[in-house]
């Protein structure tokens, strides 16, 4: 399971390595990564199920970069991060530079939106995945929509288009 305090706490608790060696060794004994996106992905592919990751589409002129995209079944996932998308359950605004913070989360949020409704428009599933969601429910959640979302064929167009990754920019979080 993850929830977002766990996650929180194991990222905070691990000290800032202090040499090149230890920052191997640490990378070496964390072992499965445990990020949500990251374990989301490790378990869709373990039942079987193919996925792009990071794939860039551009719906009317919108880019667009979900987490994980069926393309077959046009059903695109984000799994987004509780503080940064203002999960309403974890959302605990810093005291420091609030108005920023305000601001910037409000951005966030009403870019996600805007995705969702242009990606929708275009045909596609959209799947919104907290962070702090167990990821069997989520896992669920998407294999049902899955389920329900007809495979189009070789030839079919994703009334989208996908961008090659070389010019892709890092988001800055998620
Ligand atoms: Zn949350």
């Amino acid at each position: 399971m993850f929830t977002a305090r766990t996650t929180c706490s194991r990222r905070m608790s691990v000290a800032a390595p202090s040499s090149p060696h230890a920052t191997a060794t640490m990378k070496a004994n964390r072992g499965v990564d445990t990020r949500p996106e990251q374990l989301l992905r490790t378990m869709l592919h373990a039942r079987g199920l193919r996925y792009r990751v990071n794939l860039r589409l551009k719906v009317r002129d919108v880019a667009v970069r979900p987490d994980i995209v069926f393309t077959r079944r046009r059903v695109a996932v984000f799994v987004d991060g509780c503080f940064w998308h203002g999960c309403p359950e974890h959302m605990s605004w810093p005291k420091s530079n609030g108005e920023f913070w305000r601001a910037k989360i409000e951005r966030t949020r009403q870019r996600d939106q805007e995705q969702d409704r242009v990606l929708r428009e275009a045909g596609w599933v959209v799947v919104r995945v907290w962070e702090h969601e167990e990821v069997d429910q989520a896992m669920a959640r998407i294999r049902k929509i899955l389920e329900n979302s007809p495979r189009l064929g070789v030839g079919e167009t994703l009334n989208s288009q996908c961008l090659p990754h070389g010019r892709a920019r890092r988001k800055q979080a998620s």
